[in-house]
C-alpha cells in the first residue's frame, strides 16, 4: 500500500546539475556528494545516483550503514563513512570496500583490528580537528596519531589515503576562523607527508567553502547541502541567483475544506481566531511527518498559486490554512516548499519563518512521507 496524502517530490536532474555547478566552483577538485541523514531527507540512493550522475566521484556518508547501503544497491563509486561508535561493524565496512575515517586513537586500533580480520587493508583518512572542536585529533595529538597510521601502515593493516577536517564558519564571508583552521590544516598535512604518507586526497570543504572559498578547495570538496539546490549562505548567496536549484518539493492532497464564521478558533489551543467569513483547509502532514511546530502560525504554503500562513497550531498529523476567498477545494494541492519557480515558498522561506536552516526542514521530512523521484533515473 503505497497511498499518502503528501509526498516529497525529488528532482533528480536538479540534483545532478546542482553537482555540476558545484564542480565549476571547484574545478581542481573531485567532488564528494554528501549523502548523509537519507541524502538529506532526499532519499539515499536515488539522490546518490543523481550527484553521481551530475560528476561527483565519491560518496560521504556519515553513519556506517549508510555507506553499506549504498554498496548494498550496487554503488561502486568511492565512499568514506567517518561516524561510528568502538563496536562498529569495521570489518563489513572493509569487506565493502569503504573508506574510512579515524577520528580518534581508539578507532585506529578498531580499523587495525577490523584489518587483522578480514585480510583487507583500510583505507584510511586521519581526521584532523582544526578548529572545529568536534571530530578529529588536535594537532597537539596529530604527531602520535600519524605514528601509529604509518606503523599499521608498514604492517600492511592500513593505507594512510586522506586527512581530512571540517570548518566551523565557512558560511561566514571573510571569518578568521577559516584562515587560522586553513593554517592548522596546511600543518596537519605537513607532517603527514613528512611522516612518509603518500595522501591521494586532502579534504577540508563543505558547500559554503566549495561555493566561495577556493583555497581551502584541495583534492576533494565535499559539498552536501548545496548538493540539494539549498544555500548554506541564503542571505549572500541565495539559491536563484547563485544558480542551484532546491531539489525537493513537498507537498499533500487538502482534507476538509469548510466555510467558517468569524470567531472561530482553530486548531489545539485556539492561537488562531478567524476575523472575517472565510474558508479553512486541513493539510494532512504534520509533525509526524516532520512539519515542525514552530511552524505553527508562521510557515506559508502555496493553494491556488497563492502562498498563505499556517492557521493555528500544526499538530502531529495535520494542519489548517485560512484560505479566504481562495477557489479550493478537497482533494486540490498543497505545496509547503518547492523550488520557488512556480511562486511557491521555499525550504528556505521555511527555515526563516521557524527560525531555523534549510537543513533541518528538508532532512527532518520523516519516512512516512513517500518519496517521489522526477527526472532520469526516477523509478
Ligand atoms: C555534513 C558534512 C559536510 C557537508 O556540509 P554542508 O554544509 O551540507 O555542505 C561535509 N563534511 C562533513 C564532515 C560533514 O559532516
Amino acid at each position: 500500500m503505497t497511498y499518502y496524502p503528501g509526498r516529497a517530490v525529488v528532482d533528480l536532474d536538479a540534483i545532478a546539475a546542482n553537482v555540476g555547478w558545484l564542480r565549476e566552483c571547484a574545478p581542481t577538485a573531485q567532488v564528494m556528494a554528501v549523502v548523509k541523514g537519507d541524502a538529506y531527507g532526499h532519499g539515499l540512493v536515488p539522490a546518490a545516483r543523481a550527484a553521481l550522475r551530475g560528476g561527483a566521484t565519491w560518496l560521504g556518508a556519515a553513519q556506517v550503514p549508510e555507506a553499506l547501503a549504498l554498496r548494498a544497491a550496487g554503488i561502486t563509486a568511492p565512499v568514506l563513512t567517518w561516524l561510528y561508535g568502538p563496536g562498529a561493524p569495521l570489518t563489513e565496512v572493509l569487506r565493502s570496500d569503504i573508506d574510512i575515517s579515524a577520528p580518534a586513537p581508539w578507532a585506529l586500533a578498531e580499523i587495525a583490528d577490523a584489518a587483522r580480520t578480514t585480510g583487507r587493508t583500510a583505507r584510511l583518512h586521519v581526521k584532523v580537528d582544526t578548529g572545529l572542536g568536534r571530530g578529529g585529533s588536535f594537532l597537539d595529538t596529530w604527531t602520535e596519531m600519524l605514528g601509529e597510521a604509518m606503523r599499521l601502515q608498514a604492517e600492511g593493516l592500513v593505507r594512510l589515503v586522506g586527512v581530512w577536517s571540517h570548518l566551523a564558519r565557512a558560511d561566514e564571508v571573510d571569518h578568521p576562523s577559516v584562515r587560522e583552521q586553513l593554517a592548522v590544516f596546511t600543518e596537519a598535512v605537513h607532517r603527514a607527508e613528512n611522516a612518509g604518507a603518500t595522501l591521494e586526497v586532502r579534504h577540508l570543504a563543505n558547500s559554503a567553502a566549495t561555493i566561495s572559498l577556493p583555497e581551502v578547495h584541495y583534492d576533494l570538496v565535499r559539498p552536501g547541502i548545496a548538493v540539494y539546490g539549498l544555500s548554506p549562505m541564503p542571505v549572500t548567496h541565495p539559491s536563484p541567483q547563485v544558480g542551484l536549484t532546491p531539489a525537493m518539493r513537498l507537498e499533500a492532497d487538502l482534507h476538509v475544506v469548510k466555510s467558517a464564521a468569524p470567531g472561530q478558533g482553530v486548531s489545539y489551543g485556539h492561537t488562531y481566531t478567524t476575523s472575517y467569513p472565510t474558508t479553512l483547509a486541513t493539510v494532512p502532514l504534520g509533525y509526524a511527518d516532520g512539519i515542525p511546530r514552530r511552524a505553527s502560525n508562521a510557515a506559508p504554503v502555496q493553494v491556488a498559486g497563492q502562498q498563505v500562513r499556517i492557521a493555528g497550531r500544526v499538530c502531529m498529523d495535520q494542519f489548517v490554512l485560512d484560505v479566504r476567498e481562495l477557489p479550493v477545494a478537497a482533494g486540490d494541492t498543497a505545496v509547503l516548499f518547492g523550488s520557488g519557480s512556480q511562486g511557491e515558498p521555499t525550504a528556505q522561506d521555511w527555515a526563516d519563518a521557524v527560525g531555523g536552516i534549510s537543513y533541518e526542514i528538508v532532512t527532518q521530512i520523516g519516512p512516512r512521507v513517500p518519496r517521489v523521484y522526477t527526472g532520469q533515473g526516477a523509478v
